[in-house]
C-alpha cells in the first residue's frame, strides 16, 4: 500500500480471500476519509437546505455549498464561480450544452466534429443535437494508435464547424488528445469546443484558462468525491445566452402568473434543492487533490501507465490498445481467446478488480474491431506492487483457460 492508499478505507479489505486491488477508478474512484467525514459531518451537523433560511444551520449549509464551488474555480482556474455548475455528473453537463447551447444554435450547413473514441455521454447528445437541428455530425480519423495527428484533425475543422467535442484523455485508451490546440484552430473558424474531462480533471492539472475550452465536463465521482455531483464550466458569456433547462425553485428571481425571470448564474442552472452533500464531498475532495498536488497525481498516473505496459506487454498474447507512450492510467487490453468478462471473472477470484466490456464506447470497439476489452485503470492509491498483482492473475487467468496460446 502506498502512502495515499491508507487514506481510503475501503482498500484495506479482502475480497475473495485476497488483499483487495481496485484497478477500476476510471469508472469510479474510491473515497478518502477527508471525503466521507465532510459528508458525514454535514449530515450529523449542519444538514438544511442552501440560499433559504436564515437560520444558522442554512447560512452552514450555504457557505459550504458555494464555499465548493470556489474551490471547484480555483481546481481548473476558472475567471468565476459563476462559470461553475453543479450538475448530476459529466453526462448531465454534456446534455446542457447539446440542448441549451447547442440545439438553439445549429441548423443545416453546421457541422459538429468529435471523435470515434468518445464516451457515449459525449458522442449521442451530439447525435441528438444534429437529429433535431438538421446539423452533420462528422467524425475525426484516429490513427491506428488511437491519437489524432495534429495537422489532419485541423484540417477537418472549417468553417462550417460550429462545434467539436472531445474527451481530453480516451476512458478507454489512454490518449491524451490536444485540447488546446484544437481550442485554437475551431476558434480560428469560429466554432466552440467542448472538452469532456472526465478522465482529465481527475488525474492531471486543467486549466481552462490555459486550454481555453469553451465548456468542461466532469464528475465529482472520479475524482476522490461523491457519486451525484459533477461540473458544467462554461464560459461566462456563453452560459449568460444560454436558457436554462430544468425550471423550478432555486433557479428563479421573478415569479409571475405568466412570465418568469430568472437568477444570475450559475443558479439559473440549478433548479431544484441541489446536490448539497455532494457539494459538499466535492469540495473535501478538491481539498484533498490540491494537498497531494495534481502534478503529483499527473505524474504518478503516468508512471503507472508506463508500468502497466511494459509488465502486460510481457505476457503472451496479451494486446494492449492505444499509444505505448503519452497515455495518462487507463490501460485496456484483450488476452487472445479468451473473453474479457472471463478476463474480468479470475481476476476478481484474486482480488483485482477490473472492468470490462465496451465501456460505453461502442463505436470505439467497431473501430478498435474488437466486441469488448479488459481495463485496469489506476489513480494515486495504486502502486506497482497492484500491477504485479494484475500480471501475476493475467498469468493465471491463461493458465486457467488452459493456456489457450499453446
Ligand atoms: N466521459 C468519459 C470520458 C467518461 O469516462 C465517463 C464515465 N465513464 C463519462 C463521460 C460519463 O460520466 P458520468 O457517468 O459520471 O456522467
Amino acid at each position: 500500500m502506498n502512502r495515499y492508499a491508507k487514506d481510503f478505507p475501503i482498500l484495506g479489505q479482502q475480497v475473495n480471500g485476497n488483499p483487495l486491488v481496485y484497478l477500476d477508478s476510471s469508472a469510479t474512484s474510491q473515497k478518502p476519509f477527508q471525503v466521507i467525514e465532510a459528508v458525514e459531518t454535514y449530515y450529523k451537523q449542519y444538514n438544511s437546505n442552501v440560499h433559504r433560511g436564515v437560520h444558522t444551520l442554512g447560512s452552514r449549509a450555504t457557505d459550504a455549498y458555494e464555499g465548493a464551488r470556489e474551490k471547484v474555480r480555483r481546481l481548473i482556474n476558472a475567471e468565476s464561480t459563476q462559470e461553475i455548475v453543479y450538475t448530476r455528473g459529466t453526462t448531465t453537463a454534456l446534455n446542457i450544452v447539446a440542448s441549451s447551447y447547442a440545439c438553439p444554435r445549429l441548423g443545416e450547413g453546421d457541422e459538429i466534429l468529435i471523435s470515434p473514441s468518445e464516451h457515449h455521454s459525449n458522442l449521442i447528445p451530439w447525435q441528438q443535437v444534429a437529429k433535431k437541428t438538421g446539423a452533420a455530425l462528422k467524425y475525426f480519423t484516429l490513427e491506428p494508435d488511437g491519437t489524432l495527428d495534429l495537422e489532419k484533425a485541423k484540417q477537418a475543422i472549417n468553417e462550417r464547424t460550429r462545434l467539436v467535442a472531445i474527451a481530453q484523455v480516451s476512458n478507454v485508451l489512454g490518449t491524451i488528445f490536444p485540447v488546446k490546440e484544437l481550442a485554437k484552430a475551431v476558434h480560428d473558424r469560429g466554432g466552440v469546443i467542448v472538452v469532456d474531462g472526465a478522465q482529465s480533471v481527475p488525474h492531471m492539472k486543467v486549466d481552462v484558462r490555459e486550454l481555453d475550452c469553451d465548456f468542461l465536463a466532469f464528475s465529482g465521482h472520479k475524482m476522490a468525491g461523491p457519486t451525484g455531483i459533477g461540473v458544467l464550466y462554461g464560459k461566462k458569456e456563453l452560459l449568460e445566452a444560454m436558457e436554462p433547462v430544468e425550471f423550478g425553485g432555486e433557479m428563479i428571481d421573478h415569479v409571475d402568473l405568466y412570465e418568469s425571470t430568472w437568477k444570475e448564474l450559475p443558479w439559473k442552472f440549478e433548479g431544484g434543492t441541489p446536490l448539497i452533500a455532494g457539494a459538499v464531498g466535492l469540495g473535501a475532495a478538491v481539498d484533498y487533490l490540491e494537498q497531494v498536488g495534481m502534478d503529483t497525481v499527473a505524474e504518478h498516473d503516468r508512471k503507472l501507465a508506463a508500468y502497466a505496459v511494459k509488465r502486460m506487454e510481457e505476457v503472451e498474447g496479451l494486446n494492449i490498445y492505444g499509444p505505448r507512450e503519452d497515455r495518462m492510467g487507463i490501460v485496456t487490453f484483450n488476452i487472445e481467446g479468451v473473453h474479457p468478462h472471463d478476463v474480468a471473472t479470475v481476476l476478481d477470484a484474486e482480488g483485482i478488480a477490473v472492468r470490462a466490456g465496451h465501456h460505453c464506447c461502442q463505436p470505439l470497439m467497431r473501430w478498435m474491431e474488437v466486441a469488448a476489452t479488459a481495463r485496469a485503470s489506476f489513480y494515486l492509491y495504486n502502486d506497482e506492487a497492484d500491477i504485479d498483482r494484475l500480471v501475476q492473475g493475467l498469468q493465471k487467468t491463461k493458465e486457467y483457460f488452459g493456456n489457450v496460446l499453446r
